[in-house]
């Protein structure tokens, strides 16, 4: 991976890093971005600071999942996860090598302090980041690759 800065297991102090692609149901999830169909192309607003995960918050996605429309951010689940690598997170190793960047410069976001993705590959992942949808229906073919475990 060109643009990593090795792992980083652990945030500041003991705090584990965020997943910020991660199911809403996972303890410690929180709302970070919305995503903009508008477009035809997926693109993220990011929240200025994130919201707690409530009931009341996912059922406001009805009847599409919570999963197409917002974007969590939860303590990474390391090897629960499909993605460990026993060290490292595989899956911003492959929107970093297989995804074109969408962004010229770092979005605004609340949480690059904690995000395993940042942690790992830096603005590489960011400039990616925006066009990432955690369920995504239509998929590109470079977004269905970069999704599939190796
Ligand atoms: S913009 Fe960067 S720091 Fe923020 S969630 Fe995406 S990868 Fe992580």
């Amino acid at each position: 991976m060109s643009a990593a800065r090795g792992h980083a297991c652990e945030g500041s102090g003991s705090t584990p890093l965020l997943c910020p692609s991660a199911q809403p149901t996972l303890a410690g999830a929180v709302l970070v971005g919305v995503v903009d169909h508008a477009s035809g192309e997926p693109e993220l607003a990011y929240l200025e600071e994130p919201i707690p995960v409530t009931e009341e918050l996912l059922a406001l996605t009805s009847p599409v999942r919570p999963t197409e429309v917002f974007r969590f951010a939860a303590p990474c689940q390391q090897g629960v996860c499909a993605h460990w690598s026993g060290s490292d997170c595989r899956l911003v190793e492959r929107i970093v090598d297989l995804l074109p960047a969408t962004a010229l410069t770092l979005p605004r976001c609340a949480i690059r302090g904690e995000c395993r993705w940042f942690a790992q590959s830096g603005g590489a992942a960011c400039r990616r980041c925006p066009q990432v949808v955690t369920q995504n229906e239509q998929p590109s073919d470079e977004m269905r690759e970069a999704a599939t475990p190796r």
